[in-house]
């Protein structure tokens, strides 16, 4: 059975295989958080334009201002101010956080570290040139490359297109991904459950994870565990680039995703992954789809498309795969799991002044999604460890949504 990291660098390859050039659309720069950015973005102009004071305080010729020296202001410069006149010798000019300097000017003193009578300045140190302004072009040269293609758009990507002009920028379309869900007992959300029937909370978890991954979710409700209907609504399914079903997966006689997928053609690349929540996730192709078969059971259909389904959306948005941001933390109670399977146990990470601790949170299994309110992580037990005392120092995921 593969291991987590090697069904999911299965995933990332046969993705990246998957993967045709995309169709781009123009979005203003404020509607453009979480796409794909199709174009390479490069400076209008030097950044900074001028040299920009860092401080409020005095600009100065440093060779000037030993300490104890005084010398007569002359006028003063705020942000935005057009700065043309050089800078006279002898002199200094009161200057403001974001101002330019004056040419000829080569420091700027902290108002701290000066005494102000009427219009003569005194400094109470020395200064070196080159203090307190970032010099012209210093970031970046007119013409540099700002943003690559690629790059998925966050708040500072955004500011970055904008400070350089950009008000719309061009991105790729978000890559589809249909959601079936599958299950005799399922029912839709609006209805009212019989005794023994669930809602399909699987429905809105994986819309919202899709959402969250920077696809387009395309829900098509629920199939009955039936030959018939698992097949007319999957092949709804293929007509998107990605189709993930939620249930039917197991080793149960109702549990036929994997063998009506086969009938319709599809190719698996994995059947099993060695991971508790999880272990019965499938992967596979079928015509230009890619096909997740997620276990049912919402925490494991939740742990199990953080781990698979994400790096194929990043792929087909036109981005690199995210990588699994593990961290490291101490574990706060001793642990007991049985080996064989990594575990992915729902978690709580908290810190004391800056060191991570981490709690396994009480739970009834895949089932209790309800415990997952709690979580922030899922502690990360691997296969070989079975007893872990606390103290330990363990791996923690975070959940993708929460930290
Ligand atoms: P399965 O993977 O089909 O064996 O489903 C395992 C369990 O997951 C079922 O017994 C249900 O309790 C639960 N389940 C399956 N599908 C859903 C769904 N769409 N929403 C919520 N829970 C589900
Ligand atoms: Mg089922």
């Amino acid at each position: 059975m593969l291991t987590f990291s090697e069904a999911r660098n299965l995933v990332i390859a046969q993705s990246r295989r998957h993967s045709t050039p995309r169709p781009t659309l123009s979005l203003p720069v404020s509607d453009a958080l979480g796409f794909v950015l199709a174009e390479e973005i490069r400076t209008d102009r030097e950044y900074p334009p001028f040299h920009r004071s860092t401080r409020d305080g005095y600009a100065v010729h440093a060779a000037e201002t030993p300490a104890g020296a005084s010398l007569r202001c002359v006028g003063e410069i705020k942000a935005g101010d057009s700065v043309h006149e050089p800078f006279a010798s002898g002199t200094c000019v009161q200057i403001m956080t974001g101002a330019a300097l004056p040419p000829g000017s080569d420091a700027v003193v902290m108002i701290e570290f000066t005494r102000r009578d009427r219009d003569q300045v005194t400094f109470e140190r020395a200064t070196q040139p080159g203090q307190n302004f970032v010099p012209r072009a210093s970031e970046a040269s007119a013409g540099d490359l700002a943003l690559p293609a690629g790059l998925r758009l966050g708040f500072a990507e955004l500011a970055v297109a904008a400070q350089v002009g950009h008000s719309t920028l061009q991105c790729h379309t978000k890559p589809r991904v249909a959601i079936l869900s599958t299950g005799d007992e399922v029912i839709s959300i609006t209805e009212t459950p019989g005794p023994f029937q669930i809602r399909n909370s699987n429905s809105v978890s994986l819309t919202a994870q899709v959402k969250l991954a920077g696809g387009d979710p395309v829900p098509l409700g629920n199939a009955l565990d039936r030959v018939d209907d698992l097949s007319a609504k999957i092949e709804v399914g293929l007509r998107e680039e990605i189709l993930v079903l939620s249930g039917g997966v197991s080793m149960g006689k109702y549990d036929l995703v994997e063998s009506v997928l086969k009938g319709m053609g599809a190719k698996f690349f994995f059947d099993a992954v060695a991971i508790r929540p999880g272990k019965p996730a499938v992967f596979g192709r079928c015509r230009n789809t890619l096909i997740f078969g997620l276990p049912g059971n919402p925490v494991s259909t939740m742990v199990t498309f953080q781990l698979f389904v994400i790096p194929a959306i990043d792929i087909l948005s036109g981005a690199d795969p995210r990588p699994l941001p593990f961290l490291e933390a101490t574990l706060a109670e001793p642990l007991h799991e049985k080996p064989g399977l990594t575990h992915f146990l729902p978690a709580r990470l908290t810190w004391t002044d800056s060191h991570p601790q981490v709690h396994a949170l009480r739970w009834q299994g895949s089932g209790d999604v309800s415990a997952l309110i709690h979580a922030n992580c899922f502690l990360v037990v691997p296969a070989d460890r079975h007893d872990i005392p606390a103290g330990d120092r363990v791996s923690v995921l975070p959940r993708s949504d929460v930290l």
